[in-house]
């Protein structure tokens, strides 16, 4: 009887559960179109939907909002397990969180917590929102998870917790498919967005993980941090006309600091995805190919203790189909190889075949992570344990508080702490390879969990020989080889070799002090410094209430202090002391009140009416240079090719800033046809007429790093880019960070000092016959990453400023606001703005009193 009691509740268990799964919705039953189909494409909205849904219907799936998107949309998170691992979910979190520091434990907890523990995978679906298959896959991918009870789907939910992140950048599917879905049935359908895919980054929302500039790289790692995860699956899209799809291991090189641990183990699920996709007869499924393992800003999980699984579908044209034939496929992927022994044959290749792909290397990562659900746990333990006993050298770095910029240096130990890494102030002075340091020093120390994430951030790269036979060019990195945050942001950072000690307090938080304000001395006003960004920042905030600014253009010296060109003067006014003691609440500036006009030459200063330029062929550094912007509260508008077409450029704009975009597609833009028509076309040659109309009107006109070409070539400067035809055998320079010497008597260096590290990438390089130079290459110029040809660069030049009719042209030959990491050059920028606005006093009373 008891027997046939317990039977008739399992029945009727049974039947409940099949009840609730049978509720779960299909992703086509909330869509009305089956996931991958041809020309039907789930928007933001839509996916958010079905996964809301399915989080009320299943046990297995909990749906949680991690924050808001730049553009104020959800960024949801979707964890995904057994009903009975749901239950205790912080428990397994927390196992995860004391693997990750085995400091705080012993090896036999850690051996109990790797038997019960999960393994944690998280699934990044189309961050690159055009390459939107993963993102619809996510959805099948969870209906099957919620509702499946076959063997393999029941291991994998009691082995792992999945954190799936349905849209990496939900902004940008909503935007790619509002784009699709307007131009379907047109000659435009599936055709490319004339806008940046996210609001500032665009295509570089992938490439934000060691700076973390963007909101959805911040939410991300709010989820990394928390869970820490063992395997992160990256999913991407590609050409068309390769492989099918690319899997690890990657090529070489590896960034040094990345465990050899975590290495193998990239390389064991890498081919495990390929040989599961292949054993299934999908074709054409790659690995070791094309994408190598070196920049931090791709693989924040290489260094925390995560597999950064990269798979890369070859595209469609978003959820329109295409047919490759065999004939028009690259060579390389026609003969089965070691890296792809089962090549594709050509044909039709669907969403729908997109979709396939990624379910089913997500289902393999899945099943691997569960079957070896032990190795994972505890490589991952080891992977800590020998960061934090590692004995070997550096010991540690050290940040003096004394900073030309300190501000700055506080955001590089923010962003440092961001990543998870330990930061200490020293309690006492002390000793460290023969120099003294002071009490309140900030240590870095390397024997931490993140100490490798620390090390590559802080230390000067060394990016390897690699050659395809003796004499070959250096093999091209697949993106930039220098990342030295010091060096990027202009923050003094010593590399310590030897041990020391020293009494030092763990920094919970890492706050920047309050600025000074010093009055009673202030009858004529104030003056404070140009060596710091909050300095720039202080001068737009009086600028837009009005204030009377000055930039001194000599030196001079008052009361014993002597002053540099540059020192920025402000006259007083009704209210001035309290909008100065408002600003050094949160910049850190110091006002020092200035008695008597001093009688020099000076800079007026305007707040500059500022046009940036923006192409309908999107650029990402015009989307990198209004973030900058905006974060130091420069004013700006937009300016696009009709507005150039249309002239009279000196009614609105002071200056007009060109960014990092090529001449032929400022002058052409997109070719008509392959957008609709008011997108289509450049600026043209009347739009040449009417920059040069501006310009010698008195207009200012900024080129960023390769427009250098235009203003050169347009405007027929007596400027050659001396590398222009330089083969790569003799001159290559793939991203890395350079020495320049600064005039620093010009306003465009005002504030600098002798020598500063610049971003150099795809960089102009400049013989100068007619103008100033700003800034030039020194004999040896190489700082961090890889040179070859130093000659070409020696003693040329990589900032000019050339007088035009009333005006002038501002060349700046190198990314000086490169990806928002290159604080230490974002005020040659700044200064560049406010220069070619302002007007210059040669009147030595250029201060007049009023009484
Ligand atoms: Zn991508």
């Amino acid at each position: 009887m008891q027997k046939v009691k317990i039977l008739y509740v399992s029945l009727i268990l049974l039947i409940f559960t099949n009840i609730v799964s049978a509720q779960v919705p299909k992703p086509e039953e909330v869509l009305g179109f089956k996931v991958g189909t041809d020309r039907k494409v789930a928007d933001m909205f839509q996916i958010i939907d079905y996964f809301t849904r399915i989080d009320k219907e299943s046990d297995r799936i909990v749906v949680k909002e991690v924050g808001k998107t730049t553009m104020g949309n959800p960024f949801i998170v979707v964890i995904i397990t057994s009903s009975q691992n749901h239950k205790s979910l912080e428990k397994y979190r927390k196992y995860q969180q004391r693997l990750a520091d085995p400091r705080k434990i012993t090896d036999k907890e850690a051996e109990k917590i790797i038997s019960e523990g999960k393994a944690i995978v998280m699934v990044n679906c189309s961050i690159h929102a055009s390459e939107i298959g993963a993102s619809q896959m996510s959805m099948e991918l969870a209906y099957d998870l919620a509702t499946k009870n076959d063997k393999k789907t029941r291991h994998i939910l009691d082995n792992v917790i999945l954190l799936l992140v349905p849209m990496h950048n939900p902004d940008g599917i909503q935007m790619v498919v509002d784009w699709y879905k307007k131009n379907l049935g047109t000659k435009f359908e599936g055709g490319r967005m004339p806008w940046l895919y996210h609001k500032y980054v665009g295509h570089d929302n992938n490439r934000d993980w060691y700076m973390f500039t963007q909101v959805e790289s911040q939410l991300t790692i709010k989820v990394h941090n928390a869970w820490h995860p063992q395997i992160i699956v990256d999913m991407h899209q590609m050409g068309s006309r390769g492989a099918r799809l690319f899997v690890p291991p990657y090529v070489d090189p590896y960034e040094p600091n990345v465990d050899p641990i975590l290495r193998q183990q990239v390389a064991m699920m890498g081919t495990f995805i390929a040989a599961e996709l292949t054993a299934e007869g999908k074709a054409g499924v790659i690995h070791s190919s094309g994408f190598d393992a070196w920049t931090p800003a791709r693989a924040y999980h290489h260094y925390h203790g995560g597999i950064r699984i990269l798979t890369e579908a070859a595209s469609v044209r978003l959820a329109t189909p295409i047919t490759i034939k065999f004939e028009e496929m690259s060579a390389s992927v026609k003969k089965p190889s070691v890296r792809m022994p089962l090549p594709w044959k050509g044909g039709a290749w669907t969403l729908r075949d997109i979709v396939e792909y990624d379910y089913s290397a997500v289902k393999a990562a899945l099943t691997n992570a569960a079957r070896l659900r032990e190795n994972w746990l505890r490589n991952f333990y080891r992977i800590h344990k020998k960061a934090i006993t590692q004995s070997g050298s550096p010991y540690a770095f050290i940040i003096p508080s004394k900073q030309r910029d300190l501000s700055t240096a506080i955001k590089m130990m923010n962003v440092l702490k961001m990543g998870g890494v330990e930061i200490h102030k020293s309690e006492a002075s002390f000793w460290a390879d023969g120099c003294e340091y002071p009490e309140g020093t900030y240590i870095v120390y390397m024997a931490q969990p993140y100490g490798g994430f620390a090390k590559a951030l802080l230390e000067n790269q060394e990016y390897p020989e690699i050659r395809e036979y003796p004499g070959a060019p250096l093999k091209t990195p697949y993106d930039v080889v220098g990342h030295t945050l010091p060096l990027l942001m202009g923050v003094e950072t010593v590399q310590v070799e030897k041990s020391f000690k020293v009494k030092s307090f763990l920094l919970s938080r890492i706050d920047k002090p309050k600025g000074k304000y010093v009055s009673g001395n202030d009858v004529f006003g104030y003056v404070w410094g140009h060596t710091t960004n909050d300095d720039i920042v202080a001068l737009n905030r009086l600028l837009k209430k009005g204030y009377k600014v000055f930039w001194s253009a000599e030196k001079f010296g008052i009361g014993g202090t002597n002053y540099r060109q540059g020192t920025m003067i402000i006259k007083n006014k009704e209210g001035l002391a309290g909008d100065l003691n408002s600003i050094i609440k949160d910049l850190y500036v110091q006002f020092v009140g200035l008695k008597v006009k001093p009688e020099i030459k000076t800079y007026e200063l305007r707040l500059p009416r500022l046009g940036l330029y923006k192409s309908w062929s999107a650029s990402m550094d015009e989307g990198w240079t209004r973030w900058v912007l905006e974060q130091y509260e420069f004013q700006y508008k937009s300016v696009f090719n009709k507005d150039i077409r249309k002239g009279n450029l000196n009614n609105d704009f002071d200056v007009i800033l060109l960014p990092d975009i090529r001449e032929s597609t400022i002058m052409n833009g997109i070719p008509e046809g392959s957008v609709p028509l008011e997108y289509s076309g450049g600026i043209g040659e009347i739009g040449v007429k009417n920059i040069k109309e501006f310009i010698q009107n008195g207009g200012a006109l900024i080129t960023l790093n390769s427009a250098a070409e235009f203003a050169i070539k347009r405007f027929h400067l007596a400027i050659e880019n001396c590398v222009q035809s330089v083969d790569r055998k003799s001159f290559f320079v793939p991203g890395s960070i350079l020495r320049v010497l600064n005039d620093t008597d010009h306003p465009i260096a005002y504030g600098y000092e002798r020598d500063t590290a610049v971003f150099f990438w795809r960089s102009p390089v400049f013989t100068v016959n007619e103008g100033r130079s700003v800034a030039r290459y020194p004999s040896h110029s190489l700082l961090s990453g890889w040179l070859t040809g130093e000659k070409y660069l020696f003693n040329k030049s990589a900032i000019v400023d050339v007088p035009f009719g009333k005006g002038k042209i501002i060349i700046i030959g190198f990314p000086v606001q490169y990806r928002a990491q290159s604080h230490g050059t974002f005020r040659f920028l700044f200064n560049s703005i406010f220069y070619g606005a302002a007007k210059l006093e040669m009147n030595k009373s250029s201060f007049p009193i009023h009484h």
